[in-house]
């Protein structure tokens, strides 16, 4: 098959050790793992910057490290839905300028949005300033390119409720019993660190704010939420809590 897209610039090596902390924290294996699925991204799938913004190597190769970080034990096919990645600058404001939540809709509040993921064959869209910053300081717990890209992983079963296709890697009611404890936790106005409250909007907003504390945050989320991140590690097949101490 005949690609015309570029994959991987030959400073590839160079953005991420700069630009993208985890990369330090990789094993060999683990870095060879996202050179070949950040190289697939860039073939595979149509890039594009909004609103007159350019994109550079810095960051398509930055966006594409991340999103491949969530499916380094999975591999690339949990993607196939989705169609585009579009980068904005910084956050978009939604007046007037973005399609709303609901397909067809057009919000009318100003309201500050890091990053999309579209339905279907629908795109991801973010913000370049929050998936650089993201990237460069992890430990927050915030990470818009894991938190859309995990809505599109989500939405392999064209049901957006926070349970992706579990493909037998974790037994079902294993998965619900855990994810709604802590759900509903967070919807009682409990608090539970490090996931961020916003995970109580509803399901699949849960789902986003968990891969982001698994990915972001792993040690924290292993040690608060021993059960979320056993449920999370058996889903991705990744152990992020371990990284660093080889
Ligand atoms: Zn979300």
């Amino acid at each position: 098959m005949l690609h015309r897209r570029k994959g991987l610039p030959d400073s590839w090596e160079r953005i991420v050790d700069e630009h993208v902390a985890v990369w330090n924290m990789l094993d060999d294996e683990e870095r060879a793992g996202l050179e070949a699925m950040s190289d697939w991204l860039l073939r595979h799938k149509h890039w594009e910057a909004a609103r007159g913004f350019a994109l550079t190597d810095d960051i398509t190769v930055t966006i594409a490290a991340q999103a491949a970080l969530v499916v380094l034990g999975l591999g690339v096919d949990e993607y196939r839905e989705v169609s585009a990645i579009i980068v904005y600058p910084t956050s978009m404001n939604s007046r007037g300028v973005y399609a709303g939540p609901v397909r067809g809709t057009v919000t009318d509040g100003v309201v500050p949005v890091l990053g999309e993921a579209h339905d279907h064959r629908g795109p991801v869209l973010l913000a370049w300033d929050q998936a650089s910053h993201a990237a460069r300081h992890p430990g927050s717990g915030h990470n818009v390119v894991f938190h859309e890209f995990a809505h599109k992983i989500d939405m392999l079963d064209n049901i957006v409720d926070g349970t992706p296709p579990l493909e037998h890697r974790v037994d079902f009611h294993r998965w619900i019993d855990v994810c709604t404890e802590a759900y509903e936790a967070l919807r009682a106005g409990d608090d539970r660190p490090p996931l961020q409250t916003y995970g109580a909007t509803n399901p699949a907003e849960f789902f986003a704010v968990a891969t982001e504390a698994f990915f972001d945050v792993p040690v924290a989320l292993l040690h608060h939420e021993p059960n979320l991140y056993e449920v999370m590690r058996d889903f991705y097949k990744q152990d992020p809590a371990t990284r660093g101490r080889h």
